[in-house]
């Protein structure tokens, strides 16, 4: 898989308040494609000096997928989902020398679906056109679903986001097929207020990849300039809403805790300053 760089369209914005003012006729619909059990003291890092005592609690959470679809440009998703084969298998289709015993042992990522929740299903469903999609980072819980998506499309993640794939022991083949994997360059992108660097996805104000690092390297939000009031897209700047609302980033299954905090504090202050943004976390609806 090769890596290029996602052209970023020049933008005519640079104020929320002109670009709110603004809408497109653009729709946000989210789909459920399985669970994840989590675990709320780490969603919310209990060493965060507002955390207070977080319980050790198992939390089952769902794992989103959002279609955005524009009036001119068509059918685009946020994050790819589940594939089909986490119905009745928890651990998915893995392949590798070591695969069976990873299963057998419990390791690795264990995810649960129930009948017409995969990703494809809901294509289908929807009669959705996809002319690409955008992953927010390269977690499975975000991108397996890509094994059931047509690969004749553009693939985007943010600048720097890192692929791992333990080839020959224990893979998903997550990505296969898809030739090329392009990168949202930040450097060529404004710096909005409050949220800093922003790529104009087309040129219109009404779809934004936000810059979110910490969660993982090039870990990417997004905003979508609806008419009835533009949406925030977390995705994992923040899993549930009470992370949200505590302004309290993750510290599990995430990379750099501080830079973590530091991204999740700019979508809240983003939120306080235009309270009319409807907020919606990674892993809640
Ligand atoms: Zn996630």
């Amino acid at each position: 898989m090769k890596r290029e760089k996602f052209k970023v369209k020049s933008s005519n914005f640079n104020d929320w308040n002109e670009i709110f003012k603004n809408p497109e006729r653009i729709s946000v619909k989210s789909f459920i494609t399985g669970y994840v059990k989590i675990n709320k003291r780490g969603t919310l890092n209990p060493k965060h000096p507002n955390a207070g005592n977080i319980e050790d609690e198992s939390l089952n959470v769902p794992i989103l997928v959002h279609w955005i679809h524009h009036h001119k440009f068509g059918d685009y998703l946020v994050d790819a989902g589940l594939d089909s084969s986490y119905y009745q298998n928890p651990h998915g289709e893995m392949k590798g020398l070591f695969a069976g015993l990873f299963k057998k042992l419990g390791l690795g990522d264990t995810y649960f679906q129930e009948k017409n929740q995969d990703i494809a299903y809901h294509i289908k469903k929807n009669s959705i056109k996809l002319n690409g999609v955008f992953l927010s980072h390269l977690h499975s819980d975000h991108m397996t679903g890509a094994r059931d998506l047509p690969k004749n499309i553009p693939y985007v993640v943010g600048m720097g986001e890192k692929y791992f794939e333990h080839k020959p022991l224990f893979y998903g083949d997550y990505l296969k097929g898809i030739e090329v994997l392009y990168e949202i360059d930040f450097l060529n992108a404004p710096n909005m207020p409050i949220l800093g660097p922003c790529a104009d996805i087309f040129g219109d104000g009404s779809f934004w990849a936000i810059k979110t690092p910490g969660h993982t390297r090039g870990h990417i939000s997004f905003l979508i300039n609806c008419i009835d009031g533009p949406v925030l897209l977390t995705t994992d700047a923040c899993f549930i809403r009470l992370g949200f609302e505590k302004g309290i980033a993750s510290s599990s299954y995430t990379d750099d805790v501080e830079m973590a905090q530091a991204s999740l504090n700019n979508l809240v202050e983003f939120k306080r300053v235009y309270p009319q943004v409807k907020v919606c976390p990674g892993h809640e609806l």
